[in-house]
């Protein structure tokens, strides 16, 4: 220990050998928070070896054990903290360092902001290759801070980002909840969060960034499991009923939505079951259950839903509204779980999209055609293209339901729909705004060669991972395109997540990548 802590006092030096690891599991060590990870923990360094600490916080010396070695890093636990970080808050949660549903709640929102913005900036020079630069940052062969008007006219130049737009009131903003169902260690029957990493639950009912409706709806519904003697799903064994409880919540409309997800396909004492859910009283008076229903998830997997659903009472959707358009909802379909930033995230891809009115509109990943009926209010035409058939259903029915006539939706995988069109068309589809929306791992490249080849003037990318966004902008950039506008969007406070909303426009004279 002793030669650990004067080793220890090396550190910074740098090049720490991956021969014979300066480190060893169960070593202690003195440890100065200087960075921090994708995923928000903390990262310091031990003789130039990079230790990962979770819940630690750049500015904090710690007192760490490691946990694991690797070559290049390790992992090392948070035992004491020595000195706190002048960003370092009281987490608002009591089981904030057990559960994984947060990761940052021990650091103050504005230094959480401004990490999520640098990680955007990171991800596009480091993984894009671009020379994209914080808001008001100083160029290095420039005096005065770049403003937003000098960005990106040309390649060349530098591309600054637009602040990030932060949340007013960072906790209670989501809409939707998958509450897993266990046991804890005496047998109780319990709800809450999966720890970090692994599934075992943390019983907890009154999730700080969740919806206060959901402690009342979680707590009717495990008095009626165990009055019922209903059992709960076991992983291991696969036997037991009721997987997880999903709750979602239209924050506009004030409709409720509780989906039981079960191994089977009915539920036993389901009237009993409706009666309860529909007498208790939830906490807010704006807000009444809308619909329930039953989701059957009956494989032996991760994955949280199954593809049935059972109504038991009302419609199997809930509606919300988001702007001036009415959205439906199914338990299946993707929808943004932070209502208030959507509607500003929507509002910069509208911005950056610049509609005159006259362009056809491509919305790949639409979802239930919340982007799209977002911009065909000023456009000619969009068409929408989404993998889940029930999405579609609601992209359809939401069009309908708001007199939109100028959108079409394609069910399918946007890299088989896209590809196939532009094939059908003789490869004369064309689209002057391209918006993409993917999931984390970002887009297939045979979509982003289908999308180059309909030459859009302007490519909206709205991306929920900085690192896959990165590898895409590199894509597109060495296609003829440039990136122009970059905005981060914090749907996501207290966690790792964030939003960011790119332009990226066509180069005159195009490609810029011979190779191809
Ligand atoms: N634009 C929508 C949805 C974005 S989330 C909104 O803002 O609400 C990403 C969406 O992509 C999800 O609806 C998911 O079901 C869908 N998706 C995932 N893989 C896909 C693929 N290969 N092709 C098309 N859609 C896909």
């Amino acid at each position: 220990m002793a030669k650990k802590k004067k080793q220890h006092q090396d550190r910074g030096t740098g090049g720490g050998s991956t021969q014979s690891l300066p480190w060893k599991k169960n070593d202690e060590l003195i440890l100065e928070i200087e960075n921090m990870g994708s995923q928000g923990e903390g990262i310091g360094r031990a003789d130039g070896y990079a230790l990962f600490v979770k819940d630690a916080l750049v500015g904090d010396v710690i007192r760490a054990r490691i946990i694991k070695t690797k070559k290049q890093y390790g992992y090392a636990r948070m035992m004491e903290l020595i000195q706190p970080s002048p960003d370092r808050v009281e987490p608002a949660c009591p089981v904030a360092r057990q559960c994984g549903g947060c990761q940052l709640q021990h650091c103050s929102y504005p230094r959480q902001l401004a990490w999520k913005q640098e990680k955007i900036a990171h991800c596009l020079q480091r993984i894009g290759g671009l020379d994209v630069r914080l808001p008001g940052e100083k160029s290095s062969d420039e005096s005065a801070p770049l403003e937003r008007d000098d960005v990106g006219r040309d390649t060349g130049t530098p591309v600054v980002m637009e602040p990030i737009m932060g949340m007013q009131e960072p906790y209670h903003y989501r809409n939707k909840a998958q509450f897993p169902v266990g046991y804890d260690r005496d047998g109780h029957l319990v709800t809450g969060f999966y720890a970090g990493r692994t599934h075992q639950v943390i019983p907890h009912t009154d999730c700080l960034i969740q919806h206060p409706c959901n402690q009342v709806i979680l707590d009717t519904v495990l008095t009626f499991m165990k009055e019922y003697q209903i059992s709960a799903y076991c992983e291991e064994s696969h036997t037991g009923l009721i997987r997880h409880i999903l709750i979602r919540v239209g924050k506009a409309t004030g409709q409720v939505m509780v989906c039981l997800v079960m191994k089977g396909k009915k539920l036993p004492h389901a009237e009993a079951f409706v009666e309860r859910l529909l007498e208790c009283k939830l906490n807010d008076e704006k807000f009444s259950i809308a619909s329930i229903c039953l989701n059957v998830n009956q494989e032996k997997t991760n994955r949280i839903l199954g593809n049935e659903i059972v109504p038991l009472y009302g419609q199997s959707y809930i509606e919300d509204s988001i702007g001036d358009i009415r959205y439906r909802i199914s338990p299946l379909s993707f929808y943004q779980v932070n209502p208030e930033q959507t509607k500003r995230l929507y509002e910069t891809a509208l911005e950056y999209a610049d509609l005159q009115g006259g362009e056809v509109v491509w919305d790949l990943y639409c979802g239930i055609g919340t982007i799209s009926l977002f911009l065909s209010q000023k456009a000619d035409k969009v068409c929408g293209v989404e993998i889940i058939p029930q999405a579609i259903e609601n992209a359809r029915e939401n069009a309908r339901m708001n007199h939109i006539h100028n959108t079409e939706f394609f069910v399918g995988a946007a890299e088989d729909v896209v590809p196939q069109k532009y094939a059908e068309s003789g490869g004369r589809l064309r689209a002057d705004v391209v918006v993409l929306d993917p999931p984390r791992k970002g887009c297939d490249e045979k979509l982003l060669e289908t999308v180059v080849r309909m030459e859009p003037d302007r490519i909206v990318y709205v991306s929920c991972d900085p690192a896959t966004l990165a590898r895409d902008a590199k894509y597109l950039c060495g296609k003829g395109y440039a990136l122009k506008r970059v905005r981060g969007c914090d749907m996501f406070g207290m966690s790792y997540h964030v939003e960011t909303v790119c332009l990226f426009t066509q180069l005159v004279g195009g490609s810029t990548d011979e190779s191809s």
